[in-house]
């Protein structure tokens, strides 16, 4: 049995989100203030931490302990993120540390069992039925509304599982939230499948005992040697869709998700490596992360909009962008 509680007593959370976020934006008694993350905030300071939990008074009003800190910001299973802690105190003695980049051990996790992969595949089978049917003509809509077009909907193999946006449903034998599923297909193996909701937080589920640590379009790696890291699939979908001919955009699912040494090695090849999180804090945090895996990683800005898909829903020509900016990275190269 795990001592949750043990764990909890010797380690303090504000530490550990200061490894996260940066020092406190202010402290008020004894919680650290920080914007909170969790609902990109702007202008307040709602998101309190304490020695032993945390609270948004804002907008999206999440709290928990340390593991549900854990296990929402770094998107970890509850056994990862005992493990994360785990292999923290037993090599430096705390969860922390001064430079805390070099504290994140890289794994090279492997892709779920053969069965899981096989249930998977039927899954992604009735789930694709489902939106081409009648049933998901609404989660077909949504896809073609954040500018994916049918082929490029086709080729991703996303699907839709119907049903109300709190419910888990058993398919193939797996639990399944119910939203358009989101195939992580890679090296021939199924890593996880996604699930976005049409409501509730968090928006993104995975289907139980998939791995996080796959990473999305990876196989059109060896088309180019220009990789854009995005935030989320369909940034990624939709950079794929427009600029594919010129870049291989992938997305390890989120800003705070962590490459692994095993797509990590796929990469020493790719002569530029860009990364276009969305320009907040876990953004910041998820470049700077990458950054210190490899100095080839740098910052791409995009000109405005939240994201990928807001800047080409608000008329933004995603082809010309990438093209002005890898030539003026090129000019920055020859000088
Ligand atoms: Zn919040």
């Amino acid at each position: 049995m795990i001592d949750t509680a043990s764990i909890k007593a010797d380690l303090d959370l504000r530490t550990i989100v200061e490894r996260d976020l940066g020092p406190p934006a202010k402290r008020s008694g004894q919680a650290h203030l920080y914007k909170c993350p969790f609902h990109h905030e702007r202008n307040g300071l709602s998101l309190a931490i304490w020695q032993d939990g945390y609270r948004c008074f804002g907008k999206c009003d999440r709290a928990g302990d340390l593991f549900d800190w854990l296990m929402t910001y770094h998107h970890l299973s509850f056994l990862d993120a005992v493990a994360l802690i785990g292999n923290n105190c037993r090599q430096h003695n705390s969860y922390g540390g001064p430079t805390h980049l070099q504290h994140h051990p890289i794994s090279t996790t492997e892709p779920p069992a053969p069965e899981w992969q096989s249930a998977a595949r039927d899954l992604i089978v009735i789930a694709e039925d489902t939106l081409w049917s009648s049933t998901g003509e609404h989660a077909l809509a949504y896809l073609l509304n954040r500018g994916l077009n049918t082929r490029t909907i086709r080729d991703a193999r996303l699907g839709f599982v119907a049903g109300h946006y709190q419910q888990w449903r058993d398919i193939c034998g797996l639990r399944v939230p119910c939203g358009i599923l989101i195939p992580w297909l890679a090296a021939e193996a199924i890593w996880a499948i996604k699930i976005r909701r049409s409501y509730g937080h968090p928006k993104y589920l995975q289907v139980a005992h998939g791995s996080s640590h796959g990473l999305y379009n990876a196989d059109r790696l060896h088309e180019h040697t220009t990789a854009i890291f995005c935030e989320g699939e369909f940034d990624t979908l939709l950079l794929q869709q427009e600029a594919g001919h010129q870049v291989t955009p992938v997305t390890l699912g989120s800003a705070t998700a962590r490459l692994t040494t095993r797509w990590l090695s796929e990469l020493v090849h790719h002569r530029t490596l860009l990364v276009a999180y969305d320009n907040d804090q876990a953004g910041h945090n998820g470049y700077r992360h990458l950054q210190a895996l490899s100095p080839r990683f740098r910052r791409l800005h995009l000109p405005d909009g939240n994201d990928i898909s807001d800047f080409y829903l608000n008329g933004g020509d995603v082809l010309n962008w990438v093209t002005a900016e890898l030539t003026a990275i090129q000019q920055q190269g020859t000088q």
